[in-house]
Formats: C-alpha cells, structure tokens, sequence
C-alpha cells in the first residue's frame, strides 16, 4: 500500500479554495506510485473542474502524437466543484484522455458513487498513466492507494467484476470497471459503474483497457469543502422540493428519456436502418410506453431524485436499463421492434462495455454492408441472435467484429466500395440518435461537437422541430452555440445537466449553488465565458493532434444525409444541402471566432485567458 505525500495539500485550504479540495491524485500504473498534485485558484475558476480540468491536464501534459493506446496517454476521472454536494443530481464525474477512436479530444460523463468517493477521499481528480505489467485494479481509500493484482478478474464482463468487487469492499463504495471488449481495446469501449452506468464512448474504456487496468475502487470519508455548508444544504434541499412539483416530474419518472423515442418518430428523426430513414414502422413497440410494461424499477445517479434509468426485464429474463439513445440505436437503427431484445442488446453492450450507440452504428453498418455484398456474413436487419452473436464477435475481436471494433470509419476504409458515404460518424465518432436528413442545426451541433458526433452538447433539434425545420439561417449557428456552451457548463460543474433541460429547473440555481460552495459569485454569463475557454481548448487539442492535417470537412457530416433523401414519411424527399450546410458552418465560426479552416483566431484565444494555448498552437499551424 502507497501513501501519497499528504502535507501538500494544507497549504491549499485557503479562503479561495473552498468547493474544491485543491489537488489531484497522479497514479503511475509503469512505477506502481502515487503523488498528490495541488493546483491553484486561478486554475480552478479558469476551468471549473470536469471536462476543463480534463482538458487542460491534457493540453499541459500530454505530449502530442502520443498514440491513444500507449502507456503515455492519461486516463483522468475529474470532478467538478458541486460534485458530491447534497444539491440535485451532483454525482457525475468526467472520464477523458485522448480518443483512440478520432485520435482527438475525448470524454463522457458517469453519474457514479466513484464521482462522490474521489471528492470525498480529497481530490477533484485522479489521473492514471502509465501501463501495470499485469492486470490490476486500484484501491484508493481516503489518502492511500492500492495496487491490486487482477489476474482473477480480467476477462469477466463489467457487472461480474463489479459485483466481486463489491463483495470485498462493501455496496457503499464507488466503483468503475471495463469489460472483455474494453480489454481487447474495442475502440468504442467505455467504462462502466453500478451494472449500466457507462461514460466516455470515444474509448476510454479501451485507454483503461490498454492500462491493464481492470477496475478503480474509490472510497472516501472525508467532508467536502463547502464554504458555507448549511446554505448549501437548505439550497439543495429546496431545489429538490422544486424538481418535485415541475409538471413533467412525473412523467419523467415513468418514462425518463424513453418518450423521445415516439417524439423522434413523430417528427422523422428516429435513426432507421442505419439512418436510411426517420421514421420506424415498430416505433411504438421500442418506445416509452411498451417500456412501461416491461419496466421493474427507476435506477439514477447519486444526489438524484429523478433517477432516469428505467430498469426493465429483457427477452434473456436479465434487468437491463434503457434510455432513448441505446433503444434507438439497438432499436430502429438495426431494424428491431422488439423491446426485450433491444433491451439484452444493451445489457450484453454494458456487459462488454461497449458503447451502446457506436455499437449501433456498427451493426447498422454491418447489416447494409451485408446487404450489399460486401461481406460475405450473412446479418439482417432485425435479427436479434445475429446482432447478439455480432456484438459479441466485437467483444472478442473476432472476424467481421475485430474489423467493426476498429469504429465504422476504419471499418468502411477496409471494407471499400462506397461503404464510407453511409459510415456514420463525424472525426471518427459514431453518430448518436438523432436523425439529420432533416435537421441542419442538428448535422452542425453533430459537426462540431467537442468530441466526435454527439448530441449532448446542442440537443438544438427540439428547437430546430419547432422553429424551422428547413432553413439554415444564422440564428442556426447561434442557437448551437448558446446550446454548447450552456451544456458544456454542466459538464464542468459535475452535475448532471437533466433537471434544467428536461424540466425547467432554473439555470440561476447553479450560481447559488457555486456561491455557497465555492463562496465566489459566479454568474450564468461568467459560467458561459469558462464554458466557451474549455471549448476552445478542446478545439485547440483536436488540431494539436491532428498535426497539419486539420481541415473543416472533419466538421461536416457524412454524405448519406446529402445525397439520399428520406423515401418514407411525411418529410420523404428531404435531405441536407451541402452548398448550404457549408455556408451554416462558416456562420458558426464567425460567430465562434474561428478561422474558415474552424481553427480559433489568436485575439479569440488571447480575449479567453488562452495566449499561451495560442503561441503553443502556432507551432503547429498558422494562427490566423
Ligand atoms: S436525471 Fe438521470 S442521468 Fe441525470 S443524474 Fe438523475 S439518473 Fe443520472
């Protein structure tokens, strides 16, 4: 057992220091050590914690070109300052490194007991490096950590690992594992906690993977450093009983993100049969309601009380836990109305810790590929034993499933043919739920989110459905914007951003909720100035890494919803312009500050507090 230097961290308890603990636990797997690394106040406020923590960790340290899969890449589990706080829905962590899947910027969030442990033991974030010789998992409890041999756990699915773990460290402890296909560096892995809470599906999983690093066990018993913890707590307290009596709270409980599936459909965004269509015709038999009857229990996030995990019973008699993306992805992507099956889909996927939505991806892709001739593997569409045995084959690496698990970007480059006009990613990362054909706000918050295509960052197409369907005017690019930016707020703070997007919690209760923890005023706009430094940031690393070959055709989608239009539903015939969608992407980054290559201009990177981000980056290519 390792005991990291603790008397570093006195002198970082100061006034301004409240709300954070001040340090982060480095954990070297190659030398089998730990030390504690303080970070001042202004690193703090500039970045929040989360994703900009991740971010500049990676930015400072991470030296470019490392390749994503070596021991030099980091794995970092970062906090935010309201993580662990007794406040709404404030148990999430940020899990990130540098992506093996696009080679750029990667992370997800984990609403984990781990994310509550970690701010509890004194730390805002553990960062690993390094590579153990042989499997291993990490014990850290309060200031010690443990390196543990895990010859007898490597090779078991995610929940099994966890399970076993939890019988030696108890239910309260905060765990994260990987499974088999995480360990065979399945380049859309994740990492998994409490058998179906995953994050980081650009491959963190498979960064953990290639750590031999199996599993963490976090424990803490510390306090948090609120500066005036009683505030906080009647704060949170009342912004709990406000989330109780939103008029959607309850309909929220039933059905969590699954109605989205029905409303998607409605509105010919339901990615179908590899986002051929918009519209499903089993729609209902996947949607909120046919969840309603297979459901057992609400499963949630620590701090939450509108726990969005609906747990149901899958067609393997196993509990599974659903939300919109992973049914729509499982579901109409691959053909399948079948609930049950949709549903043993995704616990086999968190089981292997596979990315849910990449993995749809890639068995859509397989499918149309099958369809076509060009494999010689027979996969059809709806098929649920011959999409289980192909997410398995992912797992392992086997066959058609090793070349499915380099991402379906690499797999249409092997594949050949025209197969790479119907892979569906941006950068590499696969495409989430959502349906574009239609939807060009929605194509460009794809285009440019932080980490490869994914929605989370500008759910702008709620909007975009109800505002205007067609055009591609400006306020387009200033409605993702706003979008990314309010969003990438969530993303820092460590709470989950779902109480004010999907029920109207008023956003002011964030800069209460920092004022009485941190004791510093933030405002929503100051909130959105650091969201828009991290953005920044991240864009800056992506063209870092991409080394003199960063071009703005990374930020379009792909040529499917240009040249195919939609053949069924009330909007068949339409598809995206890609004169017009290039001409929305130079508006964004005009509006962004950025280049017509999408490269931040030095005065924006100066105006941010990120001058020597800017110097740094001219290295590489010409600031404009
Ligand atoms: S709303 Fe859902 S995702 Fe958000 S904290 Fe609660 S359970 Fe987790």
């Amino acid at each position: 057992m390792l005991e990291p230097e603790t008397s570093i961290l006195k002198s970082f308890k100061g006034e301004l220091m409240y709300g954070w603990n001040g340090c982060f636990l480095k954990v070297d797997l190659s030398r089998r050590k730990s030390t504690v690394e303080p970070f001042d106040a202004s690193f703090a406020t500039s970045f929040l914690g989360g994703r900009g923590f991740a971010a500049k960790i990676l930015w400072d340290t991470l030296p470019t070109g490392t390749d994503a899969l070596s021991p030099e890449n980091k794995l970092i589990f970062a906090t935010g300052p309201l993580t662990g706080f007794p406040l709404p829905n404030s148990g999430k962590l940020v899990v990130a490194s540098k992506s093996p899947l696009t080679g750029g910027y990667g992370d997800g969030n984990i609403g984990t007991f781990a994310a509550v442990h970690l701010r509890k033991a004194g730390y805002d974030a553990a960062v690993v490096e390094g590579k153990a010789k042989k499997p291993v998992f990490l014990h850290m409890r309060d200031k010690t950590v443990e390196f543990v041999d895990a010859a007898d756990y490597w090779g078991l699915d995610s929940f099994e690992a966890e399970r076993r773990l939890r019988k030696i460290y108890g239910r309260a402890a905060g765990i994260v594992s990987i499974g088999q296909g995480a360990e065979k560096l399945v380049k859309f892995a994740c990492v998994v906690s409490q058998e179906g809470r995953a994050g980081g599906r650009p491959g963190m999983g498979a960064v953990m993977g290639s750590k031999n690093l199996k599993a963490v066990v976090f424990e803490g018993s510390g306090t948090l450093p609120a500066a005036k913890p009683e505030e906080l707590r009647e704060e949170g307290l009342a912004g709990y009983r406000e989330i109780l009596v939103k008029p959607d709270y309850a309909f929220w409980k039933r059905q969590g993100t699954l109605s989205t599936v029905e409303w998607s459909n409605e509105n010919s965004v339901l990615p179908t049969c590899n986002y051929r269509e918009g519209i499903f015709a089993g729609a209902e038999k996947i949607g909120g309601y046919a969840a309603e009857k297979i459901k057992v229990s609400n499963r949630g996030c620590p701090n939450c009380n509108m726990t969005c995990g609906n747990v149901v019973k899958d067609a393997e008699g196993k509990q599974a836990e659903l939300d919109y993306e992973n049914v729509a992805m499982l579901g109409s992507n691959i053909g399948l109305g079948d609930l049950g099956q949709v549903a043993a889909l995704n616990r086999i996927a968190d089981e292997f810790s596979l990315d849910t939505i990449s993995l749809g991806s890639a068995l859509g892709f397989a499918i149309e590929a099958s369809e076509k001739g060009l494999i010689n593997e027979k996969i059809s569409w709806g098929n649920f034993e011959e999409a289980k045995a192909l997410a398995t084959n992912i797992a392992y690496r086997h066959g058609l499933g090793d070349v499915l698990a380099e991402g379906v970007c690499r797999a249409a480059a092997k594949l050949g043919g025209n197969s790479a006009d119907w892979a569906m990613h941006v950068k590499g990362l696969e495409i989430s739920a959502y349906d574009c054909h239609t939807a060009p706000a929605m194509a460009l918050a794809y285009g440019t989110s932080p980490i490869g295509a994914h929605h989370k960052d500008a759910w702008v197409i709620g909007w975009e459905t109800e505002n205007d369907r067609e055009g591609y005017g400006e306020e387009k690019a200033a409605k993702v914007i706003e979008l990314q930016n309010a969003r990438g707020i969530f993303e820092c703070l460590g709470v989950c951003r779902f109480p004010m997007v999907n029920l109207g919690f008023e956003r002011e209760w964030y800069p209460k909720y920092l004022k009485a923890a941190t004791a510093q005023q933030f405002t929503w706009e100051t909130l959105n100035q650091i969201s828009e430094r991290v953005s920044n940031l991240v864009r800056a690393f992506w063209i870092r890494e991409y080394n003199g070959m960063w071009s703005s055709e990374l930020d379009v989608p792909p040529k499917r919803w240009f040249a195919e239009p939609l053949s069924q539903g009330p909007l068949k015939g339409g598809k995206l312009d890609r004169a017009k969608y290039d001409s929305l992407l130079q508006t964004y980054y005009a509006k962004r500050g950025w280049d017509e290559r999408g490269v931040p201009k030095k005065e924006k990177l100066k105006q941010l507090g990120l001058s020597e981000v800017a110097d740094q980056l001219s290295n590489k290519i010409q600031l404009v």
